[in-house]
């Protein structure tokens, strides 16, 4: 369901089908324009990164998309799990999530560790951010709700996306935080403290919400494993870049 396509100078992972003619992509920090530690393919304005720079990748990859630049949706992203519905292009504050039903209007959510979701159904798309903190107040399921919501179906008719993070490999976590998780979200042998993997996590509570598990869809890419094509945060100690997900209706855009 997802290659990372090596084909374009710009690297990204795109689902090689959509069962609802959405537009769905994860970036890597491969093709772009900014320099150390953002280099090259940085999409986050959280960063001290060149405004310009940002810019200017986050057209390079939405052209890359067939999708217009101008026509691009954003999340403030605070942690939380409050979704915005939008019509239009601009930033979102004090949100993490976004849905739509208007074709062509890209959402983007940044990530360099934590989880982007892409939600599709007939006639909706949304995008979340999700850490472990929005994984364990349920930001997952929520989304799912609004994308219900918007599209009038129910779950069985949404499939799932997950992007790049931290995972089970790599993401230690206290305890105060793995006890907020399931058990088979959890790994326990041979690491000292117990290391979380945020896409078991995500599809137990959507498969429990109704989505089949054949239709929750995995990168199954680890941005702390792999230097070389993710940005993430804490093995960068918080000077590195963002990662975007991406999710559009078809229709109405450059292609
Ligand atoms: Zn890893």
């Amino acid at each position: 369901m997802w290659t990372l396509d090596r084909n374009t100078e710009l690297h990204h992972w795109r689902a090689t089908a959509s069962a609802c003619g959405a537009v769905l992509a994860f970036s890597t920090r491969r093709g772009g324009v900014s320099l150390p530690p953002f280099d090259t393919l940085n999409l986050g304005r959280s960063t001290v990164d060149e405004p310009d720079a940002v810019s200017a990748n986050r057209a390079r990859l939405l052209t890359t998309l067939g999708l217009d630049p101008a026509k691009l949706a954003t999340a403030g992203q605070v942690h939380g799990t409050r979704i915005v519905e939008v019509t239009g292009p601009g930033h979102q504050s004090e949100c993490d999530a976004l849905v739509t039903s208007v074709p062509g209007l890209a959402l983007a959510v940044t990530t360099a560790d934590c989880m982007s979701l892409l939600f599709e159904a007939p006639g909706a798309v949304a995008a979340a951010h999700s850490g472990w903190r929005g994984a364990a107040d349920g930001m997952p399921v929520a989304a799912l709700r609004a994308v219900c919501e918007r599209a009038g179906c129910g779950p069985e008719r949404v499939h799932v996306h997950f992007g790049p993070c931290n995972r089970g490999c790599c993401y230690e976590v206290g305890e105060e935080v793995a006890e907020r998780f399931p058990e088979a979200a959890l790994r326990r042998d041979g690491v000292p403290k117990p290391h979380l993997d945020l896409p078991t996590a995500s599809r137990i509570a959507l498969v429990a919400a109704g989505v089949p598990d054949a239709q929750v869809h995995d990168t199954g890419a680890c941005t702390s494993c792999e230097p070389y094509w993710y940005f993430s945060h804490r093995r960068d100690a918080g000077r590195t870049g963002r990662l975007w997900g991406v999710a559009a209706l078809a229709g109405n855009s450059r292609r």
